[in-house]
């Protein structure tokens, strides 16, 4: 079969692969039909994720059919069209009981697919704890809207989520990026009383009035006097970081109100300062990022009933064949695109 593979950093290489095979009776393979981009395989790329195994087929977030399941495997069977997980998780150990998936202490627990274990942009991907990994896709939602429900959507669930969102709040988004767009997604269904989004790209926040008239946008460089006007205690009662440039985490708790909730979705490149004498008397309660992706259940039923739709976000689609055009022209960000999904057939 082929598979896009992590050779060796900076490159990334279409290639013939066996087809996976069940390695343990809790394992299922899946038939791949649509594949998506995420920026975290441009990290790998780029050699930014040390744990990343060279040889892997990257890839880790897409929807298929169920072609084989191990003897241990309950909840899917073959033919059914399921969602992938991001993450892996036994979903019995001490944080899976919890609901902290992203900390399983299986040796392969957390972001495993496409980064440690081959993934799936590839005609087809071996899933352990098939269980736990896969979520049967309604008969009504199509391959396409169900696409982004195992990683992005995931995470802007999980981060709208824990975020303690009241109806009076104004919440405040840094970032547009599809993460950001998902996390605005799942902000709205709490009805906060305003939503703020902020982002460097005019185009993106061109997107984000399209499709979420009520949302007020603004670039970096308005967001205090933005945030001020349309704030009723002197700042944001909830920040969503999801942009992780250089200076959005300043941004993240200079824009919150004192006793704000600021969750930290977003993945640095590097270290940020929390400046503790600066925002001392603030009071705020900081989320730090890492997604629990188990709510896949809720989430492809809240697209069923038509309150997420993620389908404007796909903005490009290419054939497997043609995958390093789709890379090339997701890292260049050009055509307006927000994330490429790669059809297999
Ligand atoms: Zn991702
Ligand atoms: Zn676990």
């Amino acid at each position: 079969m082929l598979a896009y593979s992590y050779v060796k950093q900076g490159t990334f290489e279409l290639v013939e692969k066996p087809k996976p095979v069940l390695q343990n009776d809790r394992d299922a393979i899946v038939k791949v039909t649509l594949a998506s981009i995420c920026s975290s395989d441009l990290h790998i790329k780029h050699g930014s994720v040390p744990r990343a195994v060279p040889g892997i087929t990257v890839g880790h977030e897409m929807v298929g059919v169920v072609e084989q399941v191990g003897a241990a495997v309950s909840t899917v069977k073959p033919g059914d069209r399921v969602t992938v997980n991001v993450e892996t998780f036994c979903g019995e150990c001490f944080f899976c009981q919890h609901g902290w998936v992203n900390n399983c202490t299986d040796p392969n627990g957390g972001w495993a697919l496409g980064c440690r274990i081959d993934g799936g942009q590839a005609e087809y991907v071996r899933v352990p704890y098939a269980d736990q990994g896969l979520n049967k896709i309604p008969d009504s939602v199509t391959d396409l809207q169900a696409l982004l429900v195992g990683d992005v959507l995931a995470t802007g669930y999980w981060a709208a989520q824990i975020s303690h969102i009241g109806e009076e709040d104004t919440v405040l988004i840094l970032g547009a990026g599809p993460t950001g767009l998902c996390t605005l997604q799942c902000v709205a269904l709490y009805h906060p009383k305003r939503i703020i989004v902020c982002d460097i790209d005019e185009s993106r926040l061109a997107f984000v009035r399209q499709h979420h008239p009520d949302v007020i946008t603004t670039t970096p460089h308005q967001l205090q006097e933005v945030v001020l006007a349309h704030s009723d205690h002197g700042g944001a009662d909830v920040v969503l970081e999801v942009a992780g440039s250089s200076d959005t985490f300043r941004m993240a708790w200079e824009c919150a109100r004192p006793n704000a909730v600021v969750t930290v979705v977003a993945l640095y490149d590097g270290p940020q300062s929390l400046p503790l004498p600066e925002m001392y008397g603030k009071n705020l309660t900081f989320q730090t990022g890492g997604v629990d992706g188990c709510h896949c259940p809720e989430t492809l039923r809240l697209i069923e009933q038509g309150k997420l739709d993620t389908t404007p976000l796909i903005t490009h689609t290419y054939p497997l064949k043609d995958i390093a055009q789709a890379y090339e022209l997701f890292e260049q960000r050009r055509d307006g695109v927000i994330k490429v999904a790669i059809a297999m057939e």
